[in-house]
């Protein structure tokens, strides 16, 4: 109850606000600060994933203006020699304003990113898109790309079924439970049932995809792959595990520490707002400090 008026207060509340409890789940505005953090996080034994933020882009023009930053971040990670790869949401290259529009877009840098030797991971957004996302996945695989993967929900009904059906292209999965408001008919609501899909998806991709990101910083479902992976003796390049800037850190720590792959998603740009709102709602205990902060400026 107290939680679900925390979440319902976070639009309310202003801007700068916001910002000063989020910033930690943002690498910065500027490519730089990106770049910077990318460093740091290889110090500590960790890939990155940078993601320019911007979705729902409503204009050509904004498509075209994320376009041009998404090449930037290629250019980054060859010219600093990173050990990192290009997160991409489908919507804000323009697959929301025409379908082949935005493909272009996406198989321009996918391309681009192949003659860089870099990795381009789609994002998974809400379930308007699904469908298009994965055909534009599979349309990439059949042009003969391999260096690109695409994330999967384990709170959609719909997940095993898309599974099977990409199994034919030995696809590149980073499996999460999903973030998007989602209707009961067509995603679990219940966290257990959840997790339960997110297991049963995660055999299926053990069995069919090249790769398995396991993007969670669930502890169940972390202690959950890791028996899998050291039962099965699953080896280093077949999965490796991700989590978000700024959540978890011990944790992710403690993971590396075992031996296991540790990416890291670095969001940047100055769209910062709608992300740090999402990153907030999962969190209500570190949005209580937002309100918090309202309330009483000197607490
Ligand atoms: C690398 C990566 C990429 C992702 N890409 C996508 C995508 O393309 N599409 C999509 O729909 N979703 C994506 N997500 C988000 C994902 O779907 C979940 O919403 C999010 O990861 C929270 O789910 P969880 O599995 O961590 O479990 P939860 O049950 O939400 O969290 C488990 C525990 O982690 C901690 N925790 C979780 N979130 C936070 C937070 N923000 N701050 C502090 N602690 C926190 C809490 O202690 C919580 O109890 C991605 C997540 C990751 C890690």
């Amino acid at each position: 109850m107290l939680n679900t008026l925390i979440i319902k207060s976070l639009p309310l509340m202003p801007k700068p606000l916001v910002a000063s409890v989020a910033k930690k789940y943002i690498a910065g505005s500027t490519l730089a600060q990106a770049v910077k953090v990318t460093k740091e996080l290889e110090q500590k034994g960790a890939f990155a994933t940078i993601d320019v933020l911007g979705e729902f882009v409503e204009s050509k023009q904004q498509a075209e203006q994320e376009f041009r930053s998404s090449m930037a971040v290629l250019e980054a990670i060859k010219d600093h020699n990173l050990r990192a790869y290009l997160s991409i949401k489908p919507t804000s290259l323009g697959l929301g304003i025409d379908i082949d529009y935005g493909y272009n877009h996406i198989a321009q840098i996918v391309r681009k990113a192949d003659s860089y030797g870099i990795f381009v991971r789609m994002d998974m957004e809400n379930t308007p898109y699904t469908t298009d996302t994965l055909n534009a996945y599979k349309k990439l695989r059949a042009e003969g790309l391999s260096n690109c993967g695409v994330v999967l929900q384990a709170y959609l009904k719909r997940t095993q079924a898309d599974i099977r059906d990409l199994a034919p292209y030995n696809p590149n999965i980073r499996l999460c439970k999903g973030i998007y408001v989602e209707a009961e008919s067509v995603a679990f609501k219940n966290p257990e049932e959840i997790r339960k899909n997110y297991k049963e998806c995660f055999y299926l991709l053990m069995e069919s995809a090249s790769k398995v990101g396991i993007a969670t910083h669930d502890d169940i479902l972390i202690d959950f792959a890791m028996a899998y992976i050291n039962k099965h003796n699953i080896a280093k390049d077949h999965y490796e595990f991700q989590m978000l800037l700024g959540v978890r850190e011990n944790k992710r720590d403690s993971i590396i520490a075992a031996g296991h792959s540790m990416r890291i998603y670095v969001p940047f740009g100055e769209d910062w707002y709608g992300y740090s709102i999402r990153r907030l709602k999962e969190n209500p205990a570190v949005a209580r400090n937002v309100i918090k902060a309202f309330f009483n400026p000197n607490s």
